[in-house]
Formats: structure tokens, C-alpha cells, sequence
């Protein structure tokens, strides 16, 4: 049972502060400034939010090809989230995402057919009307029409610019802990929850490290993602702005910052694979981040009273944010509770 009661909404609402603006903390402040709570984020970093693990990601939004790897919890989470981006997001593309394999790894295809849904397999010559670039390089792909994705760096300052129209109030270098603040917090530090003492909800968070490589090229245009199953090297390419396609992700268990020789031969391999116009191409940036994940690897919103923690995003932060967003909100107005994902403590 909740430990406070939830919102009636029969007065004035209660103040809501939010702690983070990463990908988490703005979907949450953004959803409870468009049901009319006073809302205040507070962000450590500058508004390119250089601290966050958001502005590093991928930003596919991918729930059934995320069926592959993930729990059911994760394709529930990320179908009713495709709505939201849907409805309140229009920078989100939905041009679907693409699965291809080399011959040799006909096996890691099919099974990647078998463990996922909600996708159609094409074959050469579908493939090149759809992504003329990967024309006569694959014999047959699997395409996702459904799924979608978005691009970190623009589309955070969007949703920001969204909260602030919807009379909600950013403090970008505003660095602060839960017990700080009075009313409603909910807490959405990602990472850096676990280093502070009001962090208890946090324990048992880890970062799993994410090593990227963009690179700038005229010759190879994409209009999706593109993931290319490797028994090794699984990597996928997200289109960017600026004729830019990011090449990612490593997933190790280690919190170094540093992107290793080993991961980039391994990235620029694969992506040479894919088409070797990827030779040519100018690198303009290598990245790495640190996904928040719990030891089971699935979201958490932990409540203490109206302390409210949202974390543990892992590898799912973009896909999954509206909906947790969602579930928190249902909480504050009606007490409503998901078990799969909410614990009252
Ligand atoms: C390489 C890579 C690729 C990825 N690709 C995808 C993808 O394609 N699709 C997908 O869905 N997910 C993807 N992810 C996962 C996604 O990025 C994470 O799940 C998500 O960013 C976590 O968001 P968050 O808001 O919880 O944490 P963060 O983005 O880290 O946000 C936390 C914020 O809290 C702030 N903060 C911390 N402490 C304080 C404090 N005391 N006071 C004020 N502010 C504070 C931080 O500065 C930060 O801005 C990827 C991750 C990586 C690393």
C-alpha cells in the first residue's frame, strides 16, 4: 500500500520536484506539468546535460526487437511507451528498424526471427527500396514498421523546451539530494543515486558500459536503424543529422570511460560489413556511457512515502521512460500500483 496518500487533486495540487533531467526525469516532469502539478526539475549539469548517460545513447526505440534479449516486462513497458512518443513527441521518427545477418549467421538470424514479434521478412530486392543504400548487400532482413527511434541531442532540448511551455521550471546547475526538497520528489539520478545517503533505493546499482562511434559519410544514407546480428560483434547503425550514422553499442561490465582499441576495431569492423563505404567515412566522435542497471537489469520506482525513485533503465532508458512516467503519475493521483515494477517500502 502506498505510505502516503495519493494526490485527491480536491485542492491546489502538490508540488512536484524532480531530480535529473536525463531521459527518465523528463519524461516524469513532463507528464506531471501536463496534469497541471507545479513541477521543478533540478539538473547538476549544464543544459547539454554532460553528466547524463541520456546524451549518449542510441535513442532506438525498439521494443520487439528488444524482445531478443529482454524480459516480456521490457516489450510491455516499450509498446504502451510508443504511444506517448507518438502523441506528445513529433521529432520521434517511426520508420521501423532493420535486423540483417551476413550468410554465415543464418543461424543468429533465425533465431532472432523466432525470439522476437511484430516484424516482416523481406528479402534483396524490398531491402533496397527501402534502404537503397543496403541494396544487394543482404539477401533478406527483418523489418520492424513499428519501431522508431530519436535523436538524444536534439530531441532532450525539445522535450525541455515542451516542460518549460507547460509552466514547469529547470534548474540546470542545480545539483541536490531528495531530502533537500519538500513536497513530491521523485528522484531520477540514474547512476549517481548510489553515491549519496539518501541513495538506499539505489543499492545494488551498477554501470554497464556503452562505447559508440559516429562518423560523418555522403556515400551511405540510412532513414532507420539498422542492427547486424554477429555472433561477436553485434552492432547496430542509427542515422543521424548531417549525413552522420552512429555505429554502437559495446555492453561490458566494467565502469571505465575510456572506449578501448579492442571495441573500436570490433565497431568499425562490423560497420565496414555492412557496407564498405564505411572506409571513407570521417569519425568525428567516439563516445562512451554508463547504463544504470540493477542486478536483474529491469526498472525499478521504488516509493518512500512521497520520496519516489525511478532507475535502473539499463539499456532501455529512451524506450521505456514515457511509460514509467505514466506508471508514477497513476500513483500520485490514484495510488494506483504496478507490481511488476513499483516496490512501496
Ligand atoms: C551507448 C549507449 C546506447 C544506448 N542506446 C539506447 C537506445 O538506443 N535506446 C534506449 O532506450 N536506451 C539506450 N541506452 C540506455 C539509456 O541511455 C539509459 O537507460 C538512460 O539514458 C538512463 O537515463 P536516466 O535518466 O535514468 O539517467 P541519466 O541520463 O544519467 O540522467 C540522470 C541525470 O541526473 C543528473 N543528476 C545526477 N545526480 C544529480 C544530483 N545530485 N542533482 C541534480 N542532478 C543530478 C545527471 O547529471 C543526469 O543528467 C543506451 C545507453 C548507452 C550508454
Amino acid at each position: 500500500m502506498p505510505t502516503h496518500a495519493p494526490s485527491s487533486f480536491s485542492s491546489s495540487p502538490p508540488s512536484v520536484s524532480v531530480i535529473g533531467a536525463g531521459i527518465a526525469g523528463t519524461w516524469q516532469a513532463l507528464l506531471f506539468a501536463r496534469a497541471g502539478y507545479p513541477v521543478t526539475v533540478h539538473e547538476r549539469s549544464d543544459p547539454e546535460l554532460a553528466q547524463s548517460t541520456s546524451i549518449r545513447a542510441g535513442g532506438m526505440l525498439a521494443p520487439w526487437c528488444e524482445e531478443e534479449a529482454a524480459e516480456p516486462l521490457i516489450t510491455r513497458l516499450g509498446a504502451r511507451a510508443m504511444t506517448l512518443w507518438r502523441d506528445h513527441v513529433p521529432d520521434a521518427v517511426f520508420n521501423g528498424s532493420l535486423v540483417v545477418a551476413h550468410p554465415r549467421d543464418r543461424a543468429d538470424f533465425e533465431r532472432f526471427a523466432r525470439m522476437t514479434a511484430q516484424h516482416e521478412r523481406i528479402h534483396d530486392n524490398r531491402i533496397g527500396e527501402i534502404e537503397p543504400a543496403l541494396a544487394g548487400r543482404f539477401r533478406d532482413a527483418l523489418f520492424f514498421p513499428g519501431e522508431g527511434h530519436v535523436e538524444p541531442r536534439r530531441v532532450l532540448p525539445a522535450l525541455h523546451a515542451q516542460l518549460t511551455a507547460h509552466g514547469a521550471e529547470i534548474r540546470f546547475a542545480s545539483r541536490c539530494e531528495p531530502d533537500d526538497l519538500d513536497g513530491i520528489v521523485i528522484d531520477c539520478r540514474g547512476l549517481a543515486a548510489r553515491d549519496s545517503e539518501s541513495g538506499t533505493a539505489a543499492a545494488g546499482l551498477r554501470g554497464v558500459k556503452g562505447e559508440t562511434i559516429v562518423v560523418e559519410t555522403s556515400e551511405i544514407t540510412l532513414s532507420r536503424p539498422v542492427r547486424l546480428l554477429h555472433p561477436r560483434w553485434p552492432i547496430y547503425l542509427i542515422p543521424r543529422a548531417e549525413n552522420r550514422i552512429m555505429i554502437g553499442a559495446t555492453s561490458l561490465e566494467s565502469e571505465d570511460d575510456g572506449l578501448s582499441v579492442r571495441s573500436a576495431l570490433e565497431l568499425l569492423s562490423a560497420a565496414y560489413a555492412v557496407h564498405p563505404a564505411f572506409a571513407e567515412a570521417r569519425i568525428v566522435e567516439t563516445g562512451t556511457g554508463l547504463r544504470p542497471a540493477y542486478p536483474d537489469n529491469l526498472p525499478r520506482i521504488d516509493i518512500r512515502g512521497s520520496r519516489i525513485a525511478v532507475n535502473g533503465l539499463y539499456r532501455h532508458g529512451f524506450l521505456i521512460a514515457p511509460a514509467l512516467a505514466e506508471m508514477t503519475l497513476a500513483y500520485v493521483r490514484e495510488g494506483s500500483i504496478d507490481n511488476e515494477v513499483m516496490e512501496c517500502n
